[in-house]
């Protein structure tokens, strides 16, 4: 595993995830009030304002296990589930490089509160 690699794309979509945070909170201000509809496919292209604060929701809580992960290549435990302690499956740090968790965590914790996935 190259940490370095995964230091990079994390901090690309830290960059990236902080500025959309930030847009949509500013456009989500001016949609209070109206009622939020259900999300159905968006495109961060094709922003609808009426989903803006769910989506911004969803990046601000992606943005934070961004920089959680930036942390844990800091710390040298990058890779590592914070559970147990053991070795992420590569395929899943490929694929979503900022999971705190190895697959067999991850689906105990969706089994508990069925978390939305992040779509990036
Ligand atoms: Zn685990």
């Amino acid at each position: 595993m190259n940490v370095q690699d995964y230091k990079r794309r994390l901090l690309d979509l830290e960059t990236q995830l902080s500025t959309r945070v930030d847009r949509r909170h500013a456009g989500a201000r001016e949609q209070a009030g109206e009622s939020v509809r259900d999300a159905g496919d968006s495109s961060v292209a094709d922003e609808d304002a009426s989903e803006a604060f769910t989506e911004a929701e969803l990046d601000a809580a992606v943005l934070q296990q961004v920089r959680d992960a930036l942390q844990r290549i800091d710390k040298g435990t990058f890779g590592r589930c914070v559970v147990d302690g053991g070795p992420i499956e590569p395929k899943r740090l490929e694929a979503v490089p900022w999971t705190p968790y190895c697959a067999k965590h991850q689906r105990l914790l969706e089994a508990a509160s069925r978390p939305r996935t992040p779509s990036l």
